[in-house]
């Protein structure tokens, strides 16, 4: 996990319009032109309805020429009807207009095939189903609910291809939850608390959930053998939450190709051409676990590819530091593409609830960083066959220090005329905090396509910085550099510092709904395992050696030139830190 931000560097500007803005509007009209004048089409849709929820499917009959790609629309008559979280298909809805369109496993039909696509849907009111269906533009005859008795002269019905996901395989129990954290439970992982109780102090804070990071395709079938992992797999956590009686429970998806591409300390196992493997060996059977529906009564939050996206925006050729492997997996869309169908294969899940990591404001604050960031997040969720409606929010501050607010001073603050972005420390930054960047960050994706609903998550679990150290006030008004290093909390030596920090403590304990926007307060990272080892030590996890967890280092252009601020002796990334486990507890903020 390493986060840097990027150096105050040529502004760039928004490129808002285009394709993001495009799709935002949301109904693509197809005319109908004479080649699909053989277009023909019977429609069954069926929906399965509860208070305020419904599950629809849908089975579209090829009774016309062969295709190669549809796209099936309609109108609902209500306008409080909702597509929510589809399957099969890429949905998109603009006021009651709905757009299926098929993906690269369905789009052939040949004539007489069929197809079965679903979603999971709202309403208030009432719930009629839609009357008239148009495929690729052509009004389907027969396309009325019930459906209609094929002639006798057709074929008849054909089951779906087998390389359909079958939509009843997985199907969602209910509609997703607007906040999955309200009202229930978190899941403590038994592997960290035995960790942290084993610690002296430990106990005080060992009961709090914290995530179960899937960082290899081992961590899906347990790893006992390794120092940074549990022996625990997916469906061990999954049986051990239901027999703790938790409502949620947080994995990390966490093994892009050419992971990590900006640093060393988390490279992961696979190359930057392995985006079949991450599908094939990573993404499908953790979708084949967290589908079993004897997990259904769970909300199964996934925290989606810690600093993956703005890598490709701040950390690529031409920038301070950028990387080759940044260059590559940015050119070969294996992180655009992996995150996309992490979400598409995850998000069909009905208990299931995605949240994409989205940097921290001491790396996406600069507006050079922060509309780039939020575009290529968006083109990311619907890349792959996902839609916006499988991202149920994003995460901020995943394993970063930055503090959650900062409350002697504000950006908005003057020193004898001069403004505090002018500081040494805030250095043009638009934000001060993690709190105002989640809030804005929200906000900006809404306005880009993303429902407006969406949440975002806080990790918070090393981002306390209480202790002897913390300010009590504010600092001198001789200048802004006194001002602002006198009053901040963060007592990182610079905001581009990410591992191991020295001084920092636990955070805010995890909790639900702590501030406008925010779903929760949560504990991602778990404190005590280390970001990185503070000297080369080998491993058969793929992970390097990152200066920046080197007491010694001296630093780079990209944290100013200044030491590294990491504390000595830290083994790999993953692996137990009792030491900094020690000093998280010392410092923690608000104090245990
Ligand atoms: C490591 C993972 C580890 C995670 C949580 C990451 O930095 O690369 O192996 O599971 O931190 O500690």
């Amino acid at each position: 996990m390493n986060v840097w931000r990027r150096l105050t560097g040529p502004r760039r500007a928004l490129a808002l319009a285009g394709a993001g803005a495009l799709v935002a509007g949301g109904l693509v009209t197809i005319p109908v032109t004479a080649a699909q004048a053989a277009t023909q089409c019977d429609i069954a849709y069926t929906s399965n309805d509860w208070q305020g929820g419904f599950t629809a499917n849908i089975t579209i009959k090829n009774v016309g020429d062969p295709l190669n790609g549809w796209t099936l629309g309609w109108t609902f008559p209500n306008s409080s009807q909702r597509v929510q979280q589809g399957w099969s298909a890429t949905f998109t809805q603009s006021g009651s207009q709905v757009t299926a369109q098929s993906l690269s496993y369905n789009g052939t039909l040949a004539t007489g095939a069929s197809t079965s696509i679903g979603f999971n849907g709202a309403w208030s009111g009432s719930n009629p189903k839609p009357t008239s269906f148009t495929l690729n533009g052509v009004v389907c005859n027969g396309g009325t609910t019930p459906p209609t008795t094929p002639p006798p002269t057709d074929p008849p019905p054909t089951d779906p291809p087998p390389t359909d996901p079958p939509p009843t395989t997985n199907p969602p129990p209910g509609t997703k939850v607007d906040n999955p954290y309200v009202g229930v439970r978190g899941y403590v992982n038994p592997e960290w608390k035995a960790k942290a109780d084993a610690e002296p102090g430990g106990s005080r804070v060992s009961n709090n959930p914290t995530a179960v990071w899937l960082d290899r395709i081992a961590a899906i079938n347990g790893t006992p053998d390794s120092s940074s992992n549990g022996a625990f797999g997916v469906k061990d956590h999954l049986d051990e939450a239901l027999r703790q009686g938790a409502g949620y429970i947080q994995f990390v998806i966490y093994n892009l190709p050419g992971r990590d591409c900006s640093a060393l300390a988390s490279n992961g196992e696979l190359g930057p051409d392995e985006l079949p493997k991450y599908k094939a060996q990573y993404i499908d059977p953790i979708a084949a676990i967290q589908g079993d529906s004897k997990y259904s009564s769970l909300r199964i939050i996934n925290i989606i590819e810690i600093d993956s996206l703005p890598n490709l925006v701040t950390n690529t050729s031409g920038q301070p530091g950028g990387t080759v492997m940044c260059d590559t997996v940015k050119a070969n869309g294996a992180y655009v593409n992996g995150v996309g169908y992490a979400l598409a294969k995850l998000g069909s899940i009905g208990n299931v609830y995605n949240y994409i990591d989205a940097g921290h404001h001491g790396w996406l604050g600069w507006d050079s960083n922060f509309g780039p960031s939020a575009e290529i997040l968006k083109t990311a969720a619907v890349a792959s066959g996902s839609t916006v409606n499988n991202v149920h929010g994003f995460i901020t501050n995943t394993a970063n220090y930055s503090a959650l607010q900062e409350p002697y001073f504000k950006v908005t603050d003057n020193v004898n005329g001069q403004t505090v972005r002018q500081s040494k420390w805030v250095d043009w930054n638009f934000y001060v905090d993690e709190l105002s960047f989640a809030q804005a960050f929200r906000t900006k994706l809404v306005s880009l396509g993303f429902n407006s609903n969406i949440g975002m998550l806080i990790d918070t679990s090393r981002n306390g910085w209480g202790g002897s150290a913390r300010p009590t006030g504010p600092g001198a008004m001789t200048s802004v550099d006194t001002y602002v290093n006198g009053g901040r909390v963060d007592r990182r030596l610079h905001l581009g510092n990410w591992c191991n920090q020295a001084g920092a403590g636990l955070g805010e304990r995890p909790r639900a709904n702590p501030a406008t926007g925010i779903d929760a307060y949560v504990w991602v990272k778990p404190p005590g395992e280390s970001d990185g080892s503070s000297k080369e030590i080998p491993n058969n996890e793929g992970k390097g050696f990152d200066r920046m967890c080197d007491p010694t280092y001296g630093g780079n252009a990209r944290n100013g030139n200044n030491p590294s601020g990491a504390l000595g002796d830290a083994p790999i990334s993953g692996a137990w830190f009792s030491a900094q486990f020690q000093e998280l507890m010392r410092n923690a903020y608000p104090a245990l």
